[in-house]
């Protein structure tokens, strides 16, 4: 009898370690950034990674300022990369080691403003595929939009990348509905107030849109569906990119918080395998979850 219990204690731990040791591994990258909330929204989407159950999540945090020469991650020990840095180059070494990472098959995810930085490394963009501000202009790749067609457009026309009309809440239309990301989501759904950017442009190859959101021009933006919900096959591995998510309350809406989880997942394995939560938003009413302070 003791034995039986003991075969099956010892069972139930193995079975533990294992599960434990199934988790996926993600490093979100912190540090520097012109949004002063970053601090905050960092452990929010830790949090919101953890709560899936398929990640345990590191951050790493450069120095406040500068080139940091010691902040070099060994991004190969990772399933998937998140990025939520603006700021200064990263040092030469470091940068290769993380496009030899993606390319290699790594995954990446670009939250927000992620896409401001580095508007001169050139693999950087072709990674993220669309960018702004950074110096980016029409050398940095064509505008991308979907027009009133639903077809979408490469704009070469010239000028800067990346802006922004007032904050606001904005409707999300889904473009694809059959990629693991967006599968099962509403059609539309609105989300919560935020930075609707705009005029992002880059490389945009091997891009695909998976969502846009209409710029009203009444709240200051084009006129134009923007990309809201991308991905880029960037060598072997994979980039989801949001460029949503610029205060608490935007990284609080659960479209934002299932887009990320969803998003991370697919980054990291190709497939998502999380059900759409029930308090996801309907088209006509927002959905958050309290952050808490
Ligand atoms: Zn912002």
């Amino acid at each position: 009898m003791f034995r039986k219990i003991n075969l099956l204690a010892l069972l139930l731990v193995m079975t533990m370690t294992v599960t434990a040791q199934a988790k996926m591994k993600a490093l979100i990258i912190e540090g520097q950034n012109n949004h002063g909330v970053w601090p905050k929204t960092t452990q929010m989407m830790k949090g919101y990674l953890e709560a899936t159950g398929l990640f345990s999540v590191e951050i790493v945090t450069t120095s406040k300022s500068g080139t940091d020469p010691d902040f070099a991650p060994v991004f190969a020990d990772y399933d998937v990369v998140v990025s939520n840095y603006n700021g200064a180059p990263w040092p030469e070494v470091t940068q290769k080691s993380f496009i030899d990472y993606i390319k290699a098959g790594g995954g990446f995810v670009v939250v927000h403003a992620a896409n401001n930085a580095f508007g001169n490394w050139k693999e950087y963009n072709e990674a993220i595929g669309l960018g702004g501000w950074g110096g980016r202009n029409e050398k940095s790749g064509p505008y991308i939009y979907v027009n009133a067609a639903g077809k979408l457009i490469r704009d070469t026309t010239p000028g800067r990348g990346g802006n922004h009309g007032a904050q606001h809440p904005f409707i999300v239309t889904i473009r694809d509905r059959k990629h693991p990301v967006t599968k099962g989501m509403p059609g539309q759904w609105l989300h919560e107030k935020d930075e609707l950017y705009d005029l992002l442009r880059g490389p945009a190859e091997n891009m695909t849109v998976l969502a846009t959101a209409y710029g009203s021009k009444e709240f200051g933006g084009t006129g134009r569906h923007e990309p809201m919900i991308f991905t880029v096959d960037y060598g072997k591995g994979r980039v989801f990119h949001t460029p949503m998510g610029h205060g608490i309350y935007s990284q609080e809406c659960v479209g934002f918080i299932t887009t990320l989880q969803r998003g991370v997942e697919w980054a990291a394995t190709g497939k998502v395998t999380q059900k759409i939560p029930k308090d996801f938003p309907t088209v006509d009413k927002v959905s958050k979850r309290p952050s808490g302070k």
